[in-house]
């Protein structure tokens, strides 16, 4: 169980993502701890692992790159990353805190199932160590606003570190599309639901040869006041609390009864 409230002056940070080693919103990230903490370190995927979920890699061996005392490149996913980071590289000191991000566009409803920047904050839950996710929404043809991430997110780690954090239990933060001086506030929330799942763009290739590509889907949803996506897209940084557990309790409930029927108890099957 994670020690709280976490002294970030005294904690040992992990930053990690899903962009890359390269990508710009790991630099931000790193600055950010780097603001926080003087032990700070990074292990990073050395390619991009955008939408690679919770993929552990199980059948080939990887890599570690050693770029500098305390930055490592992974060729691997992001929990390969933090099981690599935590089992091997910060072996004798593990993390007290694990910050990933900050993930090149948004993580918002159902995106956090398939987000590489959310699967590596679980990994780190799973393994006991408190963590949160941070990814900058992008704006469909203006700039990227990483002033905004970089900004508020030692604030919101101020607050996150001094909650009463459960076990298993992690965050999940999104900043919205704007410059840091339109942002208006901060918004506790629960993962939104879009109306529609992901689309298939029709092509074909330079050969002749058609095929289907998993393109972006709409931002169509629900309105909702305590929505991730209604929150960011009102101009609200999000911040929602996620769990390992996805034990759907009212269900199991009626499940228990539904099975119960007409069945034996196991004690009575002979
Ligand atoms: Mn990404």
């Amino acid at each position: 169980m994670p020690d709280v409230p976490i002294d970030t002056a005294m904690a040992r940070i992990l930053v990690t993502n899903d962009d890359g080693i390269h990508a710009p919103g790991l630099e931000v990230l790193e600055r950010v701890a780097g603001r926080l903490s003087g032990d700070v370190w990074v292990v990073a995927p050395e390619s991009e692992q955008s939408a690679a979920s919770h993929a552990l890699t199980l059948r080939r061996p990887l890599r570690i790159r050693h770029l500098d005392a305390r930055r490592f490149a992974v060729d691997g996913t992001p929990t390969d990353c933090v099981v690599v980071a935590l089992n091997r590289i910060m072996a004798d000191k593990r993390p007290t805190l694990v910050l990933s991000g900050i993930n090149h566009g948004g993580n918002l409803g159902e995106d956090v199932i398939y987000s590489g920047t959310v699967a590596a904050a679980l990994e780190a839950a799973l393994l006991g160590v408190p963590a949160v996710a941070f990814s900058q929404r992008r704006s469909r043809d203006g700039p990227m606003h990483w002033a905004t991430a970089e900004r508020f997110a030692p604030e919101i780690l101020d607050r996150l570190t001094a909650f009463d954090w459960p076990p298993d239990v992690l965050f999940n933060v999104n900043f919205p599309a704007l410059p840091p001086e339109e942002v208006r506030g901060l918004r506790a929330c629960h993962q939104g639901r879009r109306e529609a799942g992901v689309r298939i763009i029709d092509g074909v290739d330079p050969g002749g040869r058609p095929y289907v590509w998993i393109g972006d889907y709409s931002d169509k949803h629900s309105e909702h006041p305590e929505s991730d996506l209604t929150a960011v897209g009102d101009g609200f940084i999000s911040v929602t609390p996620l769990q390992l557990d996805l034990t759907h309790r009212p269900s199991l409930a009626s499940l228990h009864d539904l099975l119960a029927g007409d069945n034996p108890r196991p004690e009575e099957r002979t």
